[in-house]
């Protein structure tokens, strides 16, 4: 039996969290979080939300040969995107686009995508994929 849920409900509330740290120290935002800052070392680190932020594609690569569990995501699309306002750099799959309309400093949002499944029982697993923003091919039109 397949249980499937519904990625706008449940996961939108439980799962939909970017969270990062913020040191207090040098101002830097680290994804994933960490207790200690890895740029600075202080261990003085507030934890900020990232869900809300856009951010910028920096830099991305193509698998074709993807592991067990990955199939139906050839050619999957790793990305590199720093987001807007923290500057954060996230290492994130890519969705909803293909290799070639990406465009580096192009605007992504934060979605959340099926990232895996698990063989017949059907384990999903779920996270934090960008997509380009909708509205990014009328901004660039001048
Ligand atoms: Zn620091």
């Amino acid at each position: 039996m397949r249980i499937s849920i519904p990625p706008s409900w449940r996961t939108r509330v439980y799962r939909y969290r970017l969270v990062a740290t913020k040191c207090k120290k040098c101002g830097v935002t680290l994804y994933p979080p960490s207790n200690i800052c890895r740029h600075c070392g202080s261990r003085e680190v507030d934890q900020v939300e990232l869900a809300n932020e856009k951010a910028r594609l920096i830099t991305w690569t193509v698998i074709y040969s993807t592991m067990e569990g990955f199939e139906k995501q050839r050619p999957l699309i790793i990305g590199i995107v720093e987001t807007t306002e923290s500057k954060a750099r996230i290492l994130a799959p890519l969705t909803d686009v293909l290799p070639g309309e990406l465009k580096p400093g192009m605007i992504m949002e934060p979605v959340i995508r099926r990232i895996r499944e698990e063989g017949e029982a059907g384990l999903v697993h779920y996270g934090v994929a960008f997509r380009p923003e909708l509205t990014t091919s009328a901004l660039n039109t001048s």
